[in-house]
Order: C-alpha cells, then sequence, then structure tokens
C-alpha cells in the first residue's frame, strides 16, 4: 500500500511574523489525485459516477452542431472524504461533470454540480453516454484515485488589505527568520504567495487562487449571498514556484523535475495552465465558475 500523501509543515509560522493574518486562516481539503481505477463507491477525479440509472444523463445544448453533448465526469465526492465540503439536506455525495471544450464568451468548460444521497441509488447507470465531440483531451480526466488531507491556508496577497499587503512587503521581517531565501529580497510576498498562503493542485474550500484578474467576490443569482470557494481544478499538482507543496512521498521527483512534467496525474489542463474555480452558494441555490 502506498503511504498517504503529506503536505510537509510550511517553513515558518506565518502568522507569528503577521498576526493579523490569524483570523483569516481557512482550511482547505488537498484531494492529492494519483492514477488508479476507482469504483463509483470511491471519491475520484475523472472516475465513473454513482448515477442513479433512472436519472436523466446530463447534456450541454450550448454551442454545438447537432444533437446535444453528454457531460463527462470530473470529480465525485463522498462526505466521508471531504467532512468540511457541507451539503444539502441528506446529500452525502457531490458531482462535478463538464461539457469538454472551452465555450465562449469566456472560453472555458462550462460545469455542472449534481447532490445525491448515496444510498439511495441502488440502480448505478452502468454505461454513462460518451462525449460526441471532444475539442481537447485536456478536459478529460485520467481517472484518480484520491487521498484527502486538510492543511491551512491565508488568503492570496491579492485578496489582503493594503495595510496587510505594506507588512508582508517589508524584507526585514522575514530576512529575521533565517528561513527565507534571500531571492526573495527584492519581492518579500512572492515567497508569501508560493510558500505559505493558497495551496496549488486539486481542492476544495480554503482559499480561492487570483492573479489573472484582481479579487471580485462572486455572488448568487438566486439570493444574493457571497458565494464560497467550492472545487479548484488546476493545471497541475504544483509548478516550479511551488514545489514546497509537494508531499514529501513527491519532493525528490519535484526537485529534480522541477513540478513539470511529473506534478499532473489528471491530464487536466485548464486554458493553458490556469485554474478553473467554482464556487458556490451557501445555501445551494447556484454555483458559478471562474479561470485564474
Ligand atoms: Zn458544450
Ligand atoms: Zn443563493
Amino acid at each position: 500500500m502506498n503511504a498517504i500523501p503529506t503536505t510537509p509543515p510550511r517553513p515558518l509560522d506565518v502568522t507569528a511574523l503577521f498576526p493579523q493574518l490569524a483570523p483569516l486562516a481557512r482550511t482547505a481539503t488537498r484531494l492529492h489525485p494519483r492514477p488508479g481505477s476507482p469504483t463509483p463507491h470511491d471519491s475520484s477525479v475523472g472516475g465513473p459516477l454513482l448515477w442513479p440509472a433512472r436519472q436523466p444523463w446530463p447534456t450541454c445544448d450550448k454551442w454545438h452542431e447537432g444533437p446535444v453533448s453528454p457531460l463527462v465526469p470530473v470529480a465525485q465526492l463522498y462526505a466521508r472524504d471531504v467532512p468540511l465540503l457541507r451539503m444539502p439536506g441528506r446529500a452525502d455525495l457531490l458531482q462535478v461533470l463538464w461539457c469538454p471544450s472551452e465555450h465562449p464568451p469566456e472560453y472555458k468548460p462550462p460545469t455542472a454540480l449534481f447532490w445525491q444521497v448515496a444510498a439511495e441509488v441502488t440502480n448505478v447507470l452502468a454505461a454513462p453516454p460518451k462525449p460526441s465531440e471532444v475539442e481537447y483531451d485536456c478536459y478529460l480526466p485520467e481517472p484518480c484515485v484520491l487521498a484527502p488531507e486538510q492543511i491551512t491556508e491565508y488568503p492570496n496577497f491579492l485578496a489582503l488589505s493594503e495595510e496587510l499587503q505594506e507588512q508582508l512587503t517589508d524584507w526585514s521581517v522575514w530576512q529575521a527568520t533565517g528561513v527565507v531565501d534571500d531571492s526573495y529580497e527584492t519581492d518579500p510576498e512572492e515567497f508569501y504567495m508560493n510558500e505559505v498562503s493558497v495551496a496549488p493542485g486539486w481542492k476544495v474550500g480554503g482559499w480561492p487562487p487570483w492573479g489573472l484578474t484582481d479579487p471580485v467576490a462572486r455572488f448568487c443569482v438566486g439570493c444574493g449571498t457571497a458565494m464560497n470557494p467550492l472545487l479548484t481544478v488546476p493545471t497541475g499538482e504544483w509548478h516550479a514556484d511551488n514545489v514546497g507543496w509537494a508531499p514529501y512521498e513527491d519532493q525528490a521527483l519535484a526537485e529534480r523535475d522541477k513540478g513539470q512534467r511529473v506534478s499532473n496525474p489528471t491530464r487536466v489542463q485548464i486554458s493553458r495552465g490556469n485554474n478553473l474555480q467554482l464556487y458556490g452558494c451557501p445555501e445551494f441555490h447556484s454555483h458559478t465558475d471562474l479561470i485564474q
């Protein structure tokens, strides 16, 4: 049996340096996808869904020539594996699907969410329909099993108050710790971004990535409430500048490869190297997604 992927502790306790960050701590669940053979009864990325045979398979009816196109499974998450993922009513299973092509106007795969009560799905759909057209293979995730792990995150630098941003750009505070590399001297906030704020890779909850745009709150179209980060669908588990988030088991490989080839077990690539961040209404009226 393989070891459970474990994120190494952060190089320093950032709240000891900047106490105003402490109340902003959030728990995220890293999913740590690994190629495997998940069943409908497992949490997975790109695996078979526990889909009720009597429930119509969801399709995309937008922008396609000819007949409607079946959606493909992106992830299914059982509450037992991701206890911090809130679900509506008695539901204990979240299923995320998308249409595997980049739809205008934003050129991203449109997503759909379904909530199930697993015990009530007694007759599982055996052979889901395949998509009729696939524009890019990078939107067909490789089947992966998951090894969820809870970690602590702090907001993206861009989402902090001006006062905190100013504090974090003071190199002398970081330098005094003796653990921050001198290469960060001119931009110490980069150390914050790469090593201690937002984890890369597939995750549930926590703080969302920003950078393509400045942070913008997302509001539910049903009730106007601010939505919460639900699921981050990334391009890869880590990159050259944040290999410090690679689990212990992958660190040697990550260092050698600088994360470029070995860090994307799902093979999903979002819009040439970005993240697709899903948000959900706390009352479950609606969800939305955003490329970052
Ligand atoms: Zn479509
Ligand atoms: Zn709502």
